[in-house]
């Protein structure tokens, strides 16, 4: 595996120091962006294999930074916040955060939070066989999904959660569960980010005939045809 370069937007000059030291020294390769109009720049020239975006920067709106890196690329975002607020995490999450820390926060919980991310995303080969429930069929290796024959595309996230759904067809699984298995971390109250996540994903299946049906007060399934 090559060494992942991490793109750290940050404005705050000690704390993007610190970020930036035990990066490296977990062997990550950083770049350091101080203004939202530095972090545009690096996200073209550096193509990092994961953002830790600070959500309070002098000359950007966090979240819609995040918009935008989210509608160039799949790369997972780390939100730093100063205030935990719900609705800021709530936007972070809608807008397809991978994961955020509430400053301040211990640099190695950072760390693991990264390598842990990578993990998941870096999709170890071998280990995914194609599922095929009715016409959806999921290629977890070669990250496709085509329903009666036809590709459709979709967000790191929804694909995620379409495979968690076809590993369990016909079998409820809660909100609760759903985002610890895709978002890899458990929020508890925070589950309205998947029920954003399924809309947009049953937008996306046009012609699938397995649906994702809603289980009342419980969550979600995915029934195969007939
Ligand atoms: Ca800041």
């Amino acid at each position: 595996m090559t060494t992942a370069r991490i793109v750290v937007v940050e404005d705050d000059a000690s704390v993007a120091e610190l970020v930036t030291l035990y990066l490296r020294n977990a062997g990550f390769i950083v770049e350091h962006a101080p203004s939202g109009a530095r972090a545009r720049a690096l996200f073209d020239e550096v193509k990092p294999a994961l953002v830790v975006l600070d959500l309070g920067l002098p000359d950007a709106n966090g979240i819609d930074l995040l918009k935008e890196l989210r509608a160039r690329a799949d790369t997972p975002v780390i939100a730093l916040t100063a205030r935990a607020e719900d609705a800021e995490r709530v936007a972070g999450l809608d807008a397809g955060m991978d994961d955020y820390l509430t400053k301040p926060f211990n640099p190695r919980e950072l760390v693991s939070r990264v390598k842990a991310i990578l993990r998941r995303t870096s999709g170890m080969p071998g280990t995914g066989r194609v599922l095929e429930i009715g016409n959806v069929r999921v290629d977890p290796q070669r990250h496709e999904v085509r329903v009666a024959d036809t590709v459709v595309s979709l967000r790191a996230k929804e694909f995620e959660l379409l495979e968690a759904f076809c590993r369990q067809p016909g079998i409820v699984l809660t909100r609760d569960k759903l985002l610890e298995d895709v978002w890899g971390f458990a929020y508890p109250g925070e589950t309205r980010t998947v029920d954003v996540h399924v809309k947009q994903l049953r937008d996306k299946l046009v012609g699938a005939d397995a649906k994702i049906e809603t289980v009342w007060g419980v969550g979600y399934k995915l029934v195969p045809p007939g």
